[in-house]
């Protein structure tokens, strides 16, 4: 958990909640991951209300279908922004929340609040350094290679109509859109995993296996 000062990223329906509280869980999204943050983000808005102060809840990235109401909560804040706000990652070239300990294998919730928390000490910047490798074996060439920093937008970043394209175009055995060679490929995933980390570079045999791995 972490708690970042979200002053700039609010738009004025939710001026007043200037606290994010940044929720995350080291597993994949799926049904439970995404029940015990809503678990957490009840024990947070309880404390909250118990208190006398305001919340908001934005709920764990499961729902996007547009027109949903769940949909409309995500459209009105980041977890990405409470998780920079909150120093608990950055954004890296591959447009995910980058954890320093668990890379990208996080799943998130937040919950924005007027109560007064000393918020902790934000990241600004992306710290991916010279790293590349999702850039350069991104299958769809949907990612820029830009370094993201708070000014940037996501965008810039993330062709995400590509990543999409190609993403629906590969189905995976439960018929859901399935790539997430960026995800695998990252230094920081394999770091989470307890894996060694490694230079730069794959060998060709390296490339063919994780595209193997991928599809
Ligand atoms: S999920 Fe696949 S297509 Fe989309 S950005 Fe990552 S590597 Fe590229
Ligand atoms: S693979 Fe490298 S460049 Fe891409 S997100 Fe991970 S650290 Fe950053």
């Amino acid at each position: 958990m972490g708690i970042g000062d979200v002053t700039e990223a609010l738009t004025d329906e939710i001026r007043h909640l200037k606290i994010g509280i940044s929720l995350a869980i080291n597993r994949k999204l799926n049904a439970s991951t995404v029940s015990e943050l809503i678990r957490l983000q009840r024990l947070a808005e309880r404390w909250l209300r118990e208190k006398g102060y305001r919340y908001l809840s934005i709920p764990p990235d499961s729902d996007r279908r547009k027109g949903s109401f769940v949909s409309r909560l995500y459209e009105l804040f980041s977890h990405k922004t409470a998780a920079t706000c909150s120093g608990l990652g950055w954004i890296g070239k591959n447009g995910l929340i980058i954890n320093p300990k668990y890379g990208p294998w996080l799943s998130w919730a937040t919950v924005l609040t007027d109560a007064p928390f000393e918020p902790d000490e934000p990241i600004r910047e992306s710290l991916c350094g010279e790293c590349d490798l999702c850039v350069r074996y991104c299958p769809s060439e949907a990612l820029t290679g830009r370094k993201w920093t708070v000014l940037s937008p996501y965008d810039e970043i993330v062709h995400y109509d590509r990543c999409k394209t190609l993403k629906e175009d590969i189905k995976s055995f439960d018929e859901k859109p399935n790539c997430g060679l960026c995800i695998n490929i990252c230094p920081y995933a394999r770091k989470g995993l307890g894996v060694p980390s490694r230079d730069n570079s794959l060998s060709k045999r390296e490339k063919k296996e994780f595209k193997e791995l991928a599809y």
